[in-house]
């Protein structure tokens, strides 16, 4: 099922200086969606000289954002005709049927389909033309915070991909998309639809999402199982987290067991594999077996067509779970939950 896409590992680095903006700068971009991704893009590329027009349909909420952020408006089909360049920045579930309806008819040769993520790409949701070039340029990182380091004259990591290069400028072009948005001030590494898309679901299901929320779970559960109580677990197995996870971003696992005491770092250096041990590497090799031949993406399209069935159960029973109850109620007594309130506000407001 996976399209057919030359892989690539040589990671090469690209930076403001590799970029020439005069592959962009003459051309129109439509930016499909105003979401988390959508407004970062079209007020970055904007501001970077530019010509954009968003697209989004008559009954969008997001219409009056995207005007008031001072971006012109078209129906997306409206804004794919009058572009060379189609930005497909509605949520992959979405954007088969947006592509089928609004984007395909308005597609003329040597266009371009840039695309942020390389899922329908990849497992063919999307066919595109031979003649148009195909393109991402993927911001490693939510949209607010694109947005946010671009006006502060900062850049936000990015990834470059080109699936097909009809016209022969695809990679120009698209690193000059990347410069546009701010990415190659920080640094763009050019990857493959195919890496970028298995990666991306490998790493959201068994480390960064699925395998962490079961983790801290499991060792929540163990604890309160034992007798132990409920706000302690809660602290001990979830909120301490982040402070751990802070430290490895900023230094990498040597900073963390570095930061941490010497019985911390002996414990942990004994006991992590005796948890995470050989099963669950073996489980993860079958996760990722699933995302390379197509298995997960045939089972997320099909739930999706079937109006989201078991996806909506595991949703209430997750939002149902006890660490959950007794989080909420322990950030209501301290003072770290004001901060907080106001990144969600912030993520809330651009993704609305
Ligand atoms: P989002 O959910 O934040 O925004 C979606 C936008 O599309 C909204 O403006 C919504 O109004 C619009 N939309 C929804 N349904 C539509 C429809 N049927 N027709 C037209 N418009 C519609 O999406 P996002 O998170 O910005 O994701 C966009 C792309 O960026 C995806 O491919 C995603 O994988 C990729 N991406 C996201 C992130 C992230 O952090 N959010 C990071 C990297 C890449
Ligand atoms: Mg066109």
């Amino acid at each position: 099922m996976p399209a057919d896409d030359t892989q690539t590992f040589d990671s090469t680095v690209y930076y403001d200086d590799d970029a020439d903006p005069s592959h962009i700068a003459d051309k129109t971009v439509a930016v499909l969606g105003y979401g988390s991704q959508g407004h970062a893009h079209a007020q970055n590329l904007s501001e970077s000289g530019v010509n954009v027009v968003v697209g989004l349909r008559e009954s969008s909420s997001s219409r009056t954002a995207a005007e008031s952020d001072g971006l012109r408006v078209e129906t997306p089909a409206d804004a794919a005709a009058e572009a060379d360049v189609v930005s497909v920045l509605v949520p992959d579930t979405v954007q088969p049927d947006v592509y089928e309806n609004a984007v395909e008819p308005n597609l003329e040769a040597g266009d371009t389909l840039q695309f942020a993520h390389g899922f329908n790409i990849h497992y063919n949701q999307i066919q595109p033309p031979e003649d148009v070039d195909v393109t991402m340029v993927a911001p490693k990182s939510p949209g607010h915070l694109v947005r946010r380091n671009y006006e502060n004259d900062e850049g936000t990591p990015g990834l470059l991909a080109v699936y097909q290069d009809a016209t022969g400028d695809a990679h120009d072009e698209g690193l000059a998309y990347a410069a546009a948005i701010g990415c190659t001030r920080a640094g763009v590494v050019e990857t493959s639809f195919r890496e970028e898309t298995e990666t991306d679901l490998f790493g959201e299901q068994a480390v960064l999402c699925g395998g962490v929320t079961s983790l801290v779970k499991q060792g929540y559960e163990t604890l309160v199982d034992a007798g132990y109580s409920p706000e302690m677990a809660y602290f001990e197995c979830l909120n301490e987290l982040k402070l751990i996870v802070d430290l490895m971003y900023e230094d990498g696992l040597g900073g963390m067991w570095d930061s941490v005491s010497d019985t911390a770092e002996y414990g942990g250096l004994t006991q992590g594999d005796v948890v995470v041990d050989e099963h669950a590497r073996e489980n993860m090799e079958e996760v990722l077996e699933k995302v390379q031949n197509g298995q997960f993406a045939r089972e997320w399209i099909a739930e999706n067509q079937a109006g989201r069935p078991s996806y909506t159960q595991l949703r209430t029973a997750e939002k149902n779970h006890e660490i959950e109850a007794v989080g909420e109620e322990l950030r209501g007594l301290f003072a770290w939950q004001d901060e907080s309130e106001e990144d969600d506000e912030e993520t809330a407001e651009v993704t609305a």
